[in-house]
């Protein structure tokens, strides 16, 4: 089914003001999760914040439950966390790992995920091996598999980088961890309502994300999924009421990932999140797919065919995030002359994507990234200023 530009316009406030091409760092929300997260924050000030979350206990809850039903999972295989980095941090103190016992990573992770691994190396005493890839940039199934011995505990994965259009082939990946009973973690804070995310089929073990970036919920949050039974031998850092079942004498973990959660949250961005998810699944994440890849293909044919401008992204199948570099202009100046012509971009600089980008001697990429609420004539005016940009001199900070 085709996606309604109208109305996803409509529903998209901001678009009155911005070309919003930045939608992988963060999207514009849409107004059902906007009224959401100002109406609990009102009620707060109103009956009192304790009182306000015991009124709006259902769409607190409902979080949890939007998710298992966007991830096809439980919604106790849920935990909720303010960001997918803390999500990420509290999977990986949780697992049992020690010295000599070898993890293997993706050159694309993130670069806060990759430094947990290298943070976990120094505290465990894990070894940390980064997998290779072919010439588009994934790692080779089968190559992975010459890689696995009974010393691979742990296999982790980011399903869309940051800073590239690519997708892994998560699910390729999982069926070999689980040939080989190897725990298997997945990075899908880019493509969680971009793309199809069913746990089931990739086969992980656990699987983080964000709300804020394609999912278009509201900033600060972040959760995990872990399978049941696997979750039931976790043992969080952090444990506080509600991750308990606690008599005043003895404490039981709650069941699966619902150990992970805490009794603090902030109601309103919580609430949000589950607003945002049942809107994306009102949409239809096929459709959103469907629309995002259709636009994101057009637009690379347009941008690489302006001389000058290098769209550097790789992989076989490729998502709504565009990376180009512009000869002969630096990514953050030409940043803001797009912002100056209301057009929000991103620059994607190597510590961010600190593996890959490195290997490849590049520092710093101009990220465009598309959402299905952008019009075909938002993206024309990006290509008509970014021509300009080739044809003109260099351009020099503002002094
Ligand atoms: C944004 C991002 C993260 C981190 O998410 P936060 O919510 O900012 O912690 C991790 N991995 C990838 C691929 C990302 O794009």
């Amino acid at each position: 089914m085709n996606i309604n530009l109208v109305r996803a316009r409509a529903d998209t406030p901001g678009v009155k003001y911005v070309a919003h091409l930045n939608n992988a760092g963060a999207s514009l929300a849409p107004k059902p999760v906007i009224d959401a997260v100002m109406g609990h924050l009102r009620l707060e000030s109103e009956l009192g914040p304790y009182e306000a979350a015991e009124r709006a206990r259902v769409a607190v809850e409902r979080g949890h439950s939007a998710l298992a039903d966007l991830l096809n999972c439980h919604s106790d295989e849920i935990a909720m966390f303010e960001s997918a980095t803390r999500a990420w941090g509290a999977a990986l103190s949780s697992i049992a790992l020690g010295p000599g016992d070898r993890v293997l990573i993706s050159p694309m992770e993130y670069g806060s995920s990759y430094l947990s691994f290298l943070h976990l190396a120094r505290r465990t005493g894990v070894q940390l091996e980064v997998l290779p890839v072919d010439a588009d940039g994934l790692v080779d199934v089968a190559e992975l598999r010459d890689h696995i011995d009974e010393r691979v505990k742990l296999i982790a994965m980011t399903h869309v980088p940051m800073h590239d259009g690519l997708i892994y082939p998560v699910a390729a990946i999982g069926r070999v961890a689980r040939e080989h009973g190897i725990t298997y973690l997945v990075d899908a804070s880019q493509s969680i309502g971009q793309l199809p995310v069913d746990v089931r089929q990739i086969g992980c073990d656990m699987l983080v994300g964000c709300g804020r970036k394609f999912l278009r919920g509201p900033r600060g949050t972040g959760f995990l999924y872990a399978r049941r039974e696997f979750a039931e031998q976790l043992s969080p850092g952090t444990v506080g009421l509600d991750g308990v079942e606690w008599d005043g004498v003895g404490y039981r973990f709650a069941p699966a990932a619902r150990r992970f959660d805490t009794w603090e949250t902030n109601c309103a961005t919580r609430i949000g999140l589950g607003v945002a998810v049942d809107y994306a699944l009102s949409w239809g994440i096929e459709n959103t797919w469907h629309r995002i890849r259709e636009l994101a293909a057009g637009l690379r044919v347009d941008l690489a065919s302006i001389p000058g401008i290098t769209v550097e992204d790789r992989g076989r199948e490729r998502c709504g995030t565009i990376a180009l570099t512009v000869h002969g202009q630096a990514a953050e100046l030409v940043r803001a002359e797009l912002q100056r012509a209301g057009i929000n971009t991103w620059v994607c600089l190597s510590n961010a994507a600190c593996v890959d980008m490195r290997r490849r001697g590049i520092s710093s990429l101009l990220r465009v990234s598309v959402h299905y609420y952008n019009s075909a004539e938002e993206l024309a005016r990006l290509c008509t200023v970014l021509e300009s940009l080739t044809v003109g001199p260099a351009l020099k900070v503002a002094s």
